[in-house]
C-alpha cells in the first residue's frame, strides 16, 4: 500500500503506473484493420490514438487485412506505430468477390437505380465486397483463426478517453460476445428485404434463436417489423469463435443466398447487430460507456464527468450521441433493465 496514492490525480506522475497495475492476464486478442494502401495516413492516426490510450500498456498485436498486397510504405509506417506484432494479409478472391448465384446483370442495374437516387455508396462494388467480407469473412482469414478476440478500428477514428483497463479480459470475465459504443437507425433504403431474409432464417433455424435474445432491440412489434436499430460496427470489441460458430455461419450463408449484399446494400453493421441480437444471450452485447469514440460524424464521449476526468477524456459531453433522439442505445439500456450512467439526464442536450 502506497499512503500517498489517493493523492495522485489524472495529472500527476505515476498515474498511468497506478492505474495499470490491474492489467491482469494477457488474453489471445488482435485489433483488425481492413484497408486500402491509400487509407495509410487515416490508418496512422488512429493507431497513434489507440497506442497512447491503451495499446502502449498492453502490446496487443494487430492484423491488416487488403484485398490488393500492402505496399512497402504502409507496412513500415503501420509496423513503426504499432506497439504489438503486426500481421498483413492479402484477402482471397472467394472472400471479395461475386458469388455464382448472383445475378450480375440485376446488380449492375441496383446500382445505377442507386446512382440516381443518391443512395450513399449505392453504386460502389467495392463497398459492396467490404460490408461482405466484414460480415462473412475477416473472422475466417487465416491470420485471424488463432486469435479468440478482436477490435476492429478503421482508418480516421478518435479515442477520446484512456483505456485503464484491458477491454478483451473485461468482456471475457463478464461473459460478453460483442460490444458497441454507438448505435442508430440504418437506411431503409440500404436494406428493404434484409429482415425478410432474417425471418426465413429464424424459421429455417429456431435451433439458433437464444431464448433470451434482444429482440426487443431490433423490433417494435415483436419480431413483425426491423425498427433498423445497429450497433455501429466501425467500432467493435467482440469473440471470433462466436463468429465462426455454426449459428453466426448458418446466419451469415442464409443471407448470402438471397443476395442482398449486390441487390441491395446490406451493410456489416446491421448484419453483425442482427446476429448478436438474435443469436446471443442479451446479457452477452456489452456497452462500453469508458470508451469515448468518434467515426465521422458521431461521437461517443462517456456519460458522467467524474469519469471522463478520471480518463483524461478530451471529447466534448454535449456531442455525446447517446442519449439523442436518433441513437438506440436508450433501447438496449431499457431492454437490459440497465441504470442509465450517472449524469445521463443532464448531459442530454
Ligand atoms: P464507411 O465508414 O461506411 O464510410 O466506410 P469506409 O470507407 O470507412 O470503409 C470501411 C472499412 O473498410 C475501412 O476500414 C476501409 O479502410 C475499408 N475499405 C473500404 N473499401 C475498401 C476496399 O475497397 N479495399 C480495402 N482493402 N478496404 C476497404
Ligand atoms: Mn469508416
Amino acid at each position: 500500500g502506497d499512503d500517498m496514492s489517493f493523492a495522485r490525480t489524472p495529472s500527476s506522475p505515476g498515474w498511468d503506473d497506478l492505474v495499470s497495475i490491474n492489467a491482469g492476464p494477457r488474453m489471445n486478442a488482435t485489433f483488425v484493420t481492413l484497408a486500402r494502401n491509400t487509407d495509410v495516413w487515416d490508418i496512422a492516426d488512429s493507431i497513434r490514438q489507440v497506442e497512447d490510450r491503451f495499446n502502449r500498456r498492453f502490446n496487443y498485436d494487430w492484423v491488416f487485412l487488403n484485398d490488393q498486397p500492402f505496399d512497402e510504405t504502409f507496412k513500415k509506417v503501420t509496423t513503426s506505430l504499432v506497439s504489438g506484432t503486426t500481421h498483413y494479409g492479402l484477402i482471397p478472391t472467394e472472400h471479395w468477390s461475386f458469388p455464382d448465384w448472383i445475378d450480375q446483370e440485376k446488380a449492375k442495374k441496383v446500382r445505377e437505380d442507386m446512382k440516381e437516387r443518391k443512395i450513399i455508396y449505392g453504386d460502389s462494388v467495392s463497398y459492396r465486397h467490404m460490408c461482405r467480407f466484414e460480415s462473412g469473412f475477416f473472422f475466417r482469414h487465416e491470420l485471424m483463426l488463432n486469435y479468440e478476440w478482436y477490435w476492429r478500428v478503421e482508418p480516421s477514428v478518435k479515442l477520446f478517453c484512456d483505456v485503464h483497463y484491458d477491454p478483451f479480459r473485461v468482456m471475457a470475465e463478464e461473459k460478453k460476445k460483442y460490444s458497441f459504443v454507438l448505435s442508430l437507425y440504418e437506411y431503409h433504403e440500404t436494406i428493404p428485404t434484409l429482415w425478410e431474409s432474417t425471418k426465413k432464417f429464424m424459421k429455417n433455424h429456431p435451433e439458433h434463436i437464444a431464448k433470451d435474445n434482444s429482440m426487443a432491440f431490433l423490433s417494435d412489434d415483436k419480431g413483425e417489423n426491423y425498427n433498423r436499430c445497429h450497433f455501429w460496427s466501425n467500432f467493435e470489441v467482440g469473440n471470433l469463435e462466436w463468429l465462426r460458430s455454426k449459428a453466426y455461419i448458418d446466419f451469415f450463408e442464409s443471407l448470402d443466398q438471397d443476395g442482398g449484399f449486390f441487390y441491395e446494400r446490406w451493410g456489416d453493421a446491421p448484419v453483425h447487430s442482427i446476429a448478436a441480437g438474435l443469436l446471443l444471450d442479451k446479457s452477452e452485447i456489452k456497452f462500453f460507456n469508458d470508451i469515448g469514440y468518434w467515426h465521422v460524424p458521431f461521437t461517443h464521449c462517456p456519460t458522467g464527468e467524474q469519469t471522463r476526468l478520471d480518463l483524461r477524456c478530451h471529447c466534448n459531453p454535449k456531442d455525446n450521441f447517446d442519449w439523442k433522439g436518433y441513437s438506440c442505445t436508450s433501447r438496449y439500456y431499457e431492454l437490459n433493465g440497465l441504470e442509465k450512467p450517472l449524469g445521463w439526464e443532464n448531459e442530454k442536450d
